[in-house]
């Protein structure tokens, strides 16, 4: 990846100052950086809260997206997204238009300096950025019943698996986990796990394991020490990215680098903050940590270390923001602007008892490109009807459907919110006003005008159709899950 240069030694970057605490981390940051001698030229632009509520529902000029893709690094502070449905999270937006598919986040315990229940703490959070629930599909299909689409690719898992391997390569780390939940999403998730196994097999020298989302999370917060690296699907990683952070110290400390392949961003974990504005106590370390980030990643390992080290040195010496501040342990508490003073003072000194920053091996990964796999044989085998229906009980609803299904389409079953209800549902089960209905045989094949048809005579036959979902079969496996019950 190539960020581009004004002149031969001057990095150019994209900047934007954000929201409640940003424009004061950002100040902070930025005064860091100049003193220790980075090597980059700034452009800023606006994004957020004003441009909002400029009338702008996602937040950032078109004029702002020209710098970007021109410098392609962007080291950018919190925004606040407005409530309300009509404004777009920018956040989102630009990790996908810019294909940021990868969100490393490395939380790590700075004990004894910073309080924290585990001190040996240092786990690298990798987060897919793109898929999962983020993809903003969302309908109200029924009076009751609205849908978010979650959908995992098998692109998008090779993608950030491969990445977290060759990550944990680069960094000497021994072990990747995988977080997800295919107990119950078995094709969403299971496609993430498949992909994990198979990726992870090329990785002989990387040991791996998985584990169920909700006792990983258990684990996480209890004992992260047992974790080194950890790569899980969108909302998983969103989520446990801050528990992970603030159970290493605060919230505040940790920075998050989000990388494609043409582009990236670097920034803190946190948001906005709003509580904290204006009053300079935030804690600047979650973007300078997001700026350290991107040194590497332009090719300024010896600032990087050199703001790292002048960092820990800081921290050792009880300088504390005050989410870290603890009576009795730090000796001081500075604001925003005295701690940013302190690092910049500190720069060329060493930790003493904390390990030295090392980047040995640092800068952008080179990543194989996907490699698509071979089409396979796609067959539509029958079809999934979602209808709004408030007319009673399931067993009325599979009699008044059953004239109207075809014989090469029967049905075959009726769910409610995913519990089959006929037939022979149990009574007990609530039921709403969305129901799936699946046409289908265990034996033929079906056309798409058997399916179109059956529709135009659900829908002459009153019934409201608010969906539908093909059913096929990949070279004669089911592409759908199996309704149970
Ligand atoms: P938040 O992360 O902004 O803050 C939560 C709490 O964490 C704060 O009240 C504060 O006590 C603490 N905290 C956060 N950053 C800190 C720092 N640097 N120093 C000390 N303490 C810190 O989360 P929120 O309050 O849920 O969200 C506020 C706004 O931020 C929302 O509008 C949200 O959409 C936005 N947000 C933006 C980003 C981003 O720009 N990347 C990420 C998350 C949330």
């Amino acid at each position: 990846m190539n960020s581009s240069t004004a002149n031969t030694d001057k990095t150019r970057i994209t900047i934007a100052y954000g929201d409640g605490i940003g424009p004061s981390i950002m100040q902070a940051t930025l005064r860091v950086l100049e003193a220790a001698g980075a090597r980059i030229e700034a452009e800023v632009i606006e994004i957020g809260e004003q441009v909002y509520l400029r009338g702008n529902p996602n937040g950032i000029a078109n004029s702002a997206w020209d710098s970007l893709r021109s410098t392609r690094v962007f080291l950018k502070a919190p925004i606040t997204t407005p409530q309300g449905s009509g404004y777009k999270s920018l956040n989102v937006s630009t990790r996908k238009a810019l294909g940021l598919y990868a969100n490393v986040r490395p939380c790590v315990a700075y004990a004894p300096f910073v309080p924290t229940r585990h001190p040996t703490m240092d786990v690298v959070i990798v987060r897919e950025n793109e898929e999962d629930l983020y993809a903003g599909i969302e309908h109200r299909q029924t009076e009751e019943v609205y849908q978010c689409l979650k959908l995992i690719t098998r692109p998008g898992c090779e993608r950030i698996v491969r990445y977290a391997f060759e990550y944990a390569r680069q960094q000497n780390r021994k072990r990747v986990t995988c977080f997800v939940k295919d107990n119950i999403m078995k094709m969403t998730d299971g496609l993430f796990h498949q992909v994990f196994n198979e990726i992870g097999a090329q990785y002989p020298d990387i040991a791996r394991d998985s584990m169920i989302v909700d006792i990983g999370a258990a684990r996480l917060a209890d004992t992260p020490e047992r974790f080194d690296v950890i790569v899980m699907p969108n909302l998983y990683g969103d989520i446990l990215s801050d528990v992970a952070a603030q159970i290493a110290g605060s919230v505040g400390m940790a920075g998050s680098a989000n990388i494609g392949d043409q582009c990236a961003m670097f920034e803190a974990i946190h948001g906005s903050a709003p509580d904290l504005a204006g009053q300079d106590i935030a804690n600047p370390s979650g973007l300078l940590h997001g700026a350290i980030q991107m040194l590497l990643h332009i090719g300024q390992a010896d600032v990087a270390v050199r703001i790292h080290n002048a960092w820990l040195r800081t921290l050792e010496e009880g300088l504390h923001t005050a989410d870290i501040y603890r009576e009795g342990l730090s000796f001081q508490k500075l604001g925003t602007q005295a701690f940013a003073d302190a690092v910049i003072a500190r720069l060329g000194k060493m930790p003493e008892i904390l390990k030295p920053a090392s980047y040995e091996n640092s800068g952008p990964l080179t990543l194989p490109p996907v490699v698509r796999q071979k089409p396979k044989k796609k067959e539509l085998v029958g079809v999934d009807v979602f209808l709004q229906w408030n007319g009673g009980l399931p067993e009325q609803l599979g009699q008044s459907l059953k004239p109207h299904a075809a014989a090469q389409l029967p049905l075959q079953l009726i769910t409610n919110r995913g519990v089959k209800v006929w037939p022979q549902g149990f009574p007990e089960t609530f039921c709403v006003d969305h129901w799936r209905c699946r046409f289908k045989t265990p034996a033929e094949l079906v056309s798409f005008e058997d399916v179109l048809a059956l529709q135009v005579r659900l829908h002459e036959a009153g019934f409201d159709v608010v969906k539908t979902e093909n059913l096929y079969n990949f070279d004669g496996e089911p592409g759908f899950a199996a309704v149970h019950g």
